[in-house]
């Protein structure tokens, strides 16, 4: 409907009084409901305000701040993006051990909206407008319930990467693999949560100065990070090297080929990291966070009344 540039309108950022002038002394004047997230921006004078969007439902005002320089990395968070984790290995140069972040519930979450909205769909089936408002409703709010949890999990990994002056190593989901996995990365690219997942943690890495690498994802979940052989056929759950003996998690290690890829083009990462995986420990599975915690206060179950 209409996009405004930060010099053609003006927001008052204590009350959320918004004013965008039309012609001469004419204008439209709008109150923006803020809550506390929306004035921990507005009252922070290191966010400056960017342009405005007016659709239908919403008004967008973009935020903007200069992002800090990132520091060079004492180590490395390295992940692979899986459809309800992120899976790979925390590496330093006292070793490596292996690590998994859950963003469980996600997967639930889209299976019980996609039940309800296949149920939608046979009930209103005479009605088309109604069942399409429904339909609509229904996907906003799995929307939101997906990010809420995806902003959760971007958050602490950033975190703890900064607090362990870490870079954090994931894959480049915009490059097909041309051999080895390109099903799965078809399959991965036409769904939104790893896009998202990664678009959150690129941001939030940028403002925090923690540096972000990305590797061309191709092979990395049918090679062995030990002696560099690669299996042709379908890995399983565990991948198992053929010509080393070498045995692992298919997920954690495709994080290990994602850290050893960065590592090939990455002098300052090479430096602060030692690439040993046969001293890989097990014993520390998720040293980054605990989900169901952080979810204890926040959750939302669909109640069945809705
Ligand atoms: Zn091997």
């Amino acid at each position: 409907m209409l996009k405004a540039e930060n010099q053609s309108y003006q927001l008052d950022r204590q009350t959320g009084r918004l004013r965008i002038p039309i012609r001469g002394t004419e204008g439209v004047q709008i109150r923006l409901p803020l809550s506390d997230w929306h004035r921990s921006f507005l009252n922070d004078s290191s966010w400056a305000l960017g342009s405005l969007t007016v659709v239908p439902g919403k008004i967008i005002v973009v935020v903007r701040r200069e992002a800090p320089k990132a520091y060079e990395p004492d180590g490395a968070i390295a992940l692979d993006t899986n459809e309800d984790s992120l899976d790979g290995v925390v590496a330093s140069d006292g070793g490596m051990v292996t690590t998994s972040l859950s963003l469980r519930g996600v997967r639930r979450i889209q299976q019980t909206h996609f039940r309800r909205r296949r149920r939608l769909a046979t009930k209103r089936a005479g009605d088309r407008r109604v069942m399409r408002r429904l339909l609509n409703r229904e996907g906003r709010r799995e929307r939101n319930r997906v990010l809420h949890r995806l902003h959760l999990v971007s958050k602490r990994l950033v975190q703890f990467a900064k607090n362990g002056r870490a870079a954090i190593v994931l894959e480049d989901l915009t490059l097909r693999g041309a051999g080895g996995r390109s099903r799965r990365m078809n399959r991965r690219l036409s769904s939104r949560p790893r896009g998202e997942i990664h678009r959150q943690i690129e941001y939030k890495a940028a403002l925090e100065g923690v540096p972000v690498i990305k590797v061309n994802p191709q092979w990395t979940s049918k090679t062995c990070p030990v002696c560099g052989a690669r299996r042709r056929d379908r890995v399983g759950q565990v991948f198992v090297c053929l010509m080393c003996d070498w045995e692992m998690d298919r997920q954690i290690n495709a994080g290990m080929n994602i850290l050893k890829t960065a590592l090939a083009s990455n002098e300052a990462l090479a430096r602060a990291v030692r690439f040993q995986p046969g001293a890989l420990r097990h014993d520390v599975v998720s040293p980054l966070y605990d989900l169901p915690a952080l979810l204890a206060g926040a959750r939302e179950e669909p109640s069945g009344v809705e």
